[in-house]
């Protein structure tokens, strides 16, 4: 597009049919895309792919700002049931997102923020608020230019407040959905716009492999990128999924059909475990030829030894410890996802196999089921949850492990089961509950903060993302955490230790070695003369890293150790 042309797109010019508004100091060329987008199926692990792209750029010392599209009309994933959808990822700013956002910051070794996520409902909020303010000066408004446009402006502002050479676009869902086709649509205008030496696109597909024929065909793959290339959109890569390395008579299958060449298109092929797949596409050069396309200037690989010897320790455990997780999700593991990667990390970092033993609490209602449930495990985790099923269970798992020295990680409810527990049992306090599970209990132990309820009134009802806290010298926390005063973890709940009942707490032996350094509110809890009993009032499965395990589960992984 003519300099002249690109000059007359701004967010004035409404006068004509384009409609792009362009973040002001923006600079064509300075950040490039790569966009990602499925055919064929979902489920193809668009996030993963993307995710490990990115993390070959990163190491070829590149910024990197991956961003996803859900096509979604939620504004958020807040309001989704883990039932359905997999587990909510919150996010240091507190935005509450797809699993696929946890997958980023893991193998990016970064924190993103709501810049990075991109849902229907919030672009078309974003149209709405801006067609009352009469910001689309009296045209009718519509999917293209408008809808279109403030998805532009979503990217080039990312690129921008980023500052990153890559901004790397994951296109939820599948081409042919309706959900995602403005989408699809806005980022072949970005293509227009921004020239074609400035974004690339992937498209992943998958080559089928049925059973009664045991050979690979790849019809379904082609149509795939036919429906792509009927949007305007050619690739420059094709990834095909599939269950065994795709064969060179496919490739070249694919190739003529797609108009890409041969070399471009690569086999990702199923693997044991997703952290083999950056591999797999180093192996595949698929780096190199996007810096290629891209016209990028790379420097020398950074990290690439310390991702492999974190591959290896997976691939080559020295030995298992077995982990119970406790919950009432039990059914629906990815509602868990994070927690079985921090798992991983703290493995690998010890050089173990991490077994994870699911408990469903609801069937443990004493002492002696709790120990059928527990007798082989190394250590357990009472996961975060919300409402009363399987608590009883979960409170029964807790006296268990309390008594029996197994070690313990207990994450938000996990830790306020805890301390239900401990009131019950050590401090004589019978009727101990939270008031989430019985609103009419005797002892609060477990109530709602008093902020919360002067804010809750506001509407603000979750107490969510990024929050400091103090650690207390000389504790557990404190040595787990390297001896760090101030730390700073994620969050998502609404209830919270009663402060009323601290001190009764601390007579008898609870530890309260975190807490929010301005308010009364208790983030860390543990006890001495056991072998690791420690909660945490936060989700420190949102902060863990493949090369930087969260002190807590590694605490928990080396004390199973020590324990077997
Ligand atoms: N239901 C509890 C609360 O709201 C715990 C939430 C959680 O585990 N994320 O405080």
């Amino acid at each position: 597009m003519s300099k002249e042309l690109l000059d007359t797109i701004s967010d004035k010019s409404v006068s004509n049919e384009f409609y792009t508004p362009i973040p002001k100091g923006y600079e064509k060329g300075k950040s490039k895309y790569v966009i990602i987008l499925g055919t064929v199926m979902s489920g193809l692990g668009k996030g993963i792919f993307s995710s490990s792209l990115g993390l070959l750029l990163k190491q070829k010392g590149l910024k990197v700002a991956p961003i996803k599209f859900d096509g979604y009309l939620n504004q958020d994933a807040g309001t989704l049931n883990p039932f359905r959808h997999g587990e909510v990822f919150v996010l240091d700013d507190g935005t509450e997102g797809d699993m696929d956002l946890g997958t980023y910051e893991r193998f990016l070794g970064m924190n993103i923020s709501k810049n990075n996520y991109m849902t229907g409902g919030k672009i078309f909020q974003m149209v709405l608020n801006k067609e009352r303010k009469g910001k689309y000066l009296g045209r009718d408004v519509q999917f293209i230019p408008h809808v279109t446009g403030e998805i532009k402006y979503f990217l080039r502002s990312l690129a921008m407040k980023s500052d990153s050479d890559v901004v790397l676009f994951e296109i939820g869902g599948t081409v042919g959905d309706i959900e995602n086709n403005y989408c699809i649509e806005a980022v072949r205008q970005l293509m227009y716009e921004e020239g074609k030496e400035n974004v690339s696109f992937v498209g992943m597909t998958y080559v089928l492999e049925p059973n009664f024929l045991k050979e690979q065909k790849s019809k379904a793959a082609q149509m795939g990128m036919r429906s792509l290339m009927s949007l305007g959109i050619q690739p420059d890569i094709v990834a095909c999924r599939a269950q065994n390395e795709i064969t060179t008579k496919i490739r070249e299958k694919i190739s003529v059909y797609s108009n890409v060449e041969v070399e471009n298109v690569i086999s990702v092929h199923d693997v044991p475990s997703i952290y083999y797949v950056p591999e797999l596409l180093k192996n595949a050069k698929i780096d190199s030829k996007i810096i290629e396309m891209l016209n990028l200037k790379n420097k020398e690989n950074t990290e690439w030894d310390k991702w492999s010897q974190f591959v290896n320790n997976i691939k080559n455990p020295k030995k298992e410890v077995i982990i119970g997780i406790t919950g009432k999700y039990t059914t629906l593991k990815d509602s868990y996802a994070s927690i079985m990667k921090s798992l991983e990390h703290a493995g690998s970092n010890n050089e173990v196999k991490v077994k994870i033993k699911w408990i469903e609490t609801t069937d443990i209602s004493n002492t002696e089921d709790a120990k059928k449930y527990l007798s082989d495990v190394d250590g357990i985790i009472v996961p975060g949850g919300f409402g009363s099923r399987g608590t009883e269970g979960m409170i029964k798992c807790i006296e268990y492990v309390r008594t029996n020295n197994i070690p313990f990680l207990g994450i938000c409810y996990g830790m306020q089961m805890a301390v239900i527990e401990y009131a019950r049992n050590m401090c004589g306090l019978d009727d101990a509950n939270s008031t989430e599970i019985n609103p009419d209990c005797k002892i609060q132990v477990i109530d709602i903060l008093p902020e919360q309820k002067k804010i809750e009134g506001l509407g603000g009802n979750m107490r969510l993302g990024g929050h400091d806290i103090l650690i207390k010298k000389d504790t557990l926390a404190y040595s787990l955490y390297s001896n760090k005063e101030m730390i700073r973890e994620r969050f998502r709940h609404r209830w919270e230790v009663n402060p009323k009942y601290i001190p009764t707490l601390e007579e008898n032996g609870m530890v309260f070695s975190g807490k929010a350094p301005k308010y009364p509110i208790m983030q860390i809890m543990e006890l001495k003369d056991h072998p690791y009993f420690i909660g945490g009032q936060y989700h420190p499965e949102f902060t863990s890293r493949p090369l930087q395990p969260n002190p807590l589960f590694n605490g928990l992984v080396k004390a199973a150790i020590e324990k077997k």
